[in-house]
């Protein structure tokens, strides 16, 4: 594993009066130029009328932030379909895609045994709002193959996994603050956008209006693998604290793994004092190992969020940890959480069949492979073109910064040039790499990416460094 970290500043989410009213500040922005001739080879004249309508229709013109472009520039491409690890566009233009619908198309998009398997599921109806086999059949594989889990509950997205691991940790504790990390995601509920990543990050808004300041109240942050800051919340704030939540390797400020012995000490400290430590495993689970961030690294959370692979591409969350605790959740327990489409049997059998897959021996080695060629092509592409760049993998999740390094935290990851990587951004585009639009989000391969396909990417690199 090629570890990198970035720095800089942690953006700050903290609620203040300026930012609690609604204002034309909050939809920009760090919209960059592109310059025209990066998009030379592209013809993009359907995506641009189709994406000028959709912002008439839907705000921003999309049903998901990132997805609009604004931190490279420009306007989305939008897309077609989809199969193995390429996309194309409704131009006609085709991609070698490492965004993989952000993630959960761990074995290549449109697979012919999901969607066969999809087909006939649909064939018996395509929600019961009661029990199903299939759910049973998700549950016991997401138990073997998660350490820590010995009951989960499904919901529908990664957002309603972690609200609901976080009133659970809090009816469980008895207690209620919570520790999480600057530039972590953990969906888009009001107690998380603290200090948030993603699209919070990528926008580079201070804060979303509309959270109410007591929503936020018992969030307290500190930044990434930065032992000494937590031991002081601890400290301040003694028999509080329900949990600590953190993304094991965070993917969505860029790629950032922990130190060696950072996860080791959030295991010692949350159980020195009685609090709960969940890994939000909605990116790395299934995704590092077949065992996600808690069996790569050997260090067993009590609590976990899933989502994204085991949904095969379909909306799925879920969370699950000890028994003990588990047993809390309404209707064995008190604590109160439901949902009208949850353990669908669609979303259960795209999940079923896609881990299937990846259980076979040999899929961690070979992303970890190609992933490892991909990274290190390109940073020495950059390097040999005189760019300040740095980045790293594991297995197949990985992320580049252009900026020295290293890259421990949220901060280092912002001194990145982000103005540069725009320019990089529409370069691979022209070349038919499609990226995730922004310096602050990890990238992703797939069993379906082939030598091939990267040898390509990597080509790519080597022409648009020189020209940027
Ligand atoms: C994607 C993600 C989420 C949110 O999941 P959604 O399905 O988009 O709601 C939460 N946590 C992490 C770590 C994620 O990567």
């Amino acid at each position: 594993m090629a570890a990198s970290a970035i720095t800089g500043v942690g953006i700050n989410l903290g609620l203040s009066s300026s930012t609690m009213r609604p204002s034309r500040a909050h939809s920009v922005t760090m919209a960059v130029s592109v310059d025209e001739k990066t998009k030379k080879n592209l013809t993009l004249r359907k995506s641009e009328e189709a994406f000028a309508a959709a912002k008439e229709l839907m705000p921003g013109g999309v049903n998901s932030p990132v997805r609009a472009f604004k931190s490279v520039g420009g306007q989305p491409i939008v897309i077609d379909s989809v199969k193995g690890s390429r996309m194309w566009d409704i131009d006609g233009n085709e991609y070698i895609d490492y965004v993989g619908s952000w993630g959960p198309a761990i074995i290549g998009h449109a697979d012919d045994e999901v969607l066969a398997a999809l087909a006939e599921t649909m064939k018996k109806g395509t929600s019961f709002g009661a029990p199903c086999l299939l759910e049973n059949i998700l549950a016991q594989m997401v138990i073997s193959a998660v350490p820590s889990i010995e009951m989960v509950r499904f919901v529908n997205s990664g957002t309603e996994a972690c609200m609901g691991v976080l009133r659970l940790a809090r009816a469980f504790t008895g207690k209620e603050k919570l520790i999480k990390f600057e530039g972590c995601y953990h969906g888009h509920a009001d107690p998380f956008l603290v200090k948030a990543g993603s699209g919070v990050a990528t926008l580079g808004l201070p804060d979303s209006p509309g959270v109410p300041r007591a929503a936020t109240f018992e969030t307290l942050t500190a930044p990434f693998n930065d032992s000494a800051a937590v031991e002081s919340l601890f400290e301040s704030n003694k028999g509080e604290i329900a949990a600590v939540i953190l993304e094991p390797v965070v993917g969505n400020s860029g790629f950032i793994p922990p130190k060696p012995d950072f996860l080791n000490f959030l295991r010692r400290i949350t159980k020195e004092n009685n609090s709960l430590l969940v890994f939000d495993e909605v990116m790395t689970g299934f995704r590092l190992s077949y065992g996600g961030a808690q069996e790569y690294f050997g260090i067993i959370p009590d609590l976990t969020t899933l989502g994204k692979i085991i949904g095969g591409g379909l909306p799925v969350g879920a969370y699950g940890g000890r028994r003990d605790i588990m047993e809390m959740v309404a209707p064995a327990g008190p604590m109160y959480q439901a949902g009208t489409l949850s353990g669908n049997p669609l979303a259960m059998t795209a999940g079923i069949h896609t881990l299937k897959r990846i259980k076979e021996p040999g899929t961690y080695e070979y992303l970890d492979k190609i992933t490892g060629q991909l990274v290190q092509g390109i940073i020495d592409a950059g390097k040999k073109a005189g760019h300040a760049i740095c980045g790293g993998h594991i297995s197949g999740m990985f992320g580049f910064f252009f900026t020295e390094g290293p890259v421990h935290n949220f901060g280092d990851a912002k001194k990145s040039d982000t103005a540069k990587f725009a320019r990089f951004y529409w370069g691979m585009l022209a070349e038919g790499v499609y990226l995730a639009p922004s310096q602050f989000e990890a990238g992703f391969t797939s069993l379906a990416h082939t030598s091939d396909d990267i040898e390509k990417t990597i080509a790519a690199a080597e022409k648009v460094f020189r020209e940027i």
